[in-house]
């Protein structure tokens, strides 16, 4: 369990860490976060999570409150006082908390850094990875800057509500165009007849997964063919295989895409291989 939250300075007692009434990531959603997984207490790919949040702020305007390496040594101390040795690391930095107003506030406002560590046992995740899980499409009706990973995650909230309610594990968004963007909380992939994996190219129009990047790089490693390119809902439902991505799931396999088994119905070699070597591609910070 989570015991100590750092809330703006200060390391809170869980049930304690609250932020104002008024800051704008509760009015707004004008905030951004990342999470980060915690293997053996340590940090995977915290150089390239620390680097996105960066890019998430810069492009709102929003400042981080301190140096990424601070940060790093927040996220470590987070880490160390709620004994997690699996699990994960949420951080979220909001523009801070002011009378309600559409406008910026003004640059008094401080913005509001929130670091939380919680164990997650990889057993579950693992068992579920075994299956596989099924997923289920849906229009994609996000804004137009999901590469900004902002806490706006209404839709899919909704989305994977949907998917749950039918049994799915996921939601994957479709654009007007009948082509698969991403999943609610993942990157989307397939592998098509000839072994090569498909995802799709990294715009405004998905958010450029930490997982989606190193798996990118170590399929090339391993002398795989990575397409980034946008594939169709008829594409997936033909697929050899198929997966997500994502920092708490690493690669996790595909299985059902809208009631319809892919390959064989039973997840996917290459799935499951690049699943057991992904570690070997992260980067795992001293602790
Ligand atoms: N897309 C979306 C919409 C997500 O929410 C996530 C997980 N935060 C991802 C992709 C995967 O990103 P990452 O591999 O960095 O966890």
């Amino acid at each position: 369990m989570t015991r100590v939250v750092y809330v703006n300075g200060a390391y809170l007692p869980y049930a304690q860490a609250g932020v104002h009434a008024e800051d704008r990531g509760n009015q707004f959603g004008d905030a951004v976060y990342e999470v980060c997984e915690v293997l053996k207490g340590r940090l995977v790919d915290e150089t390239r999570h620390l680097a996105r949040l960066v890019r998430s702020l810069d492009e709102l305007g929003i400042d981080l409150p301190m140096t990424t390496k601070a940060l790093g040594r927040v996220m470590r101390e987070s880490i160390r006082r709620n004994r997690v040795h699996e699990g994960l690391v949420y951080c979220q930095v909001s523009r801070g908390a002011a009378p309600r107003s559409f406008l910026f506030p003004g640059p008094d406002v401080p913005p509001t850094l929130i670091v939380l560590a919680r164990r997650v046992g990889r057993a579950a995740a693992e068992s579920q990875a075994a299956e596989g899980i099924a997923v289920k499409t849906m229009p994609d009706s996000r804004w137009g800057r999901v590469d900004i990973k902002t806490v706006m995650l209404l839709p899919s909230v909704i989305a994977k509500e949907a998917a749950r309610a039918e049994g799915a594990k996921e939601a994957w968004f479709v654009d007007k165009d009948g082509r698969v963007t991403e999943g609610g909380s993942s990157n989307a992939w397939i592998i098509d007849a000839q072994g090569h994996l498909i995802t799709r190219q990294a715009d405004e129009g998905i958010l450029r997964g930490i997982t989606r990047d190193v798996l990118i790089e170590l399929a090339a490693r391993r002398g795989l063919v990575v397409v980034e390119r946008a594939f169709t809902v008829a594409e997936a439902y033909a697929a050899r295989e198929a997966f997500v991505t994502s920092a708490t799931n690493l690669v996790m396999p595909v299985v059902r895409i809208d009631g319809r088994a892919i390959g064989n119905g039973h997840p996917g070699s290459f799935a499951v291989d690049l699943r057991r070597q992904f570690h070997s591609a992260a980067e795992i910070a001293a602790a």
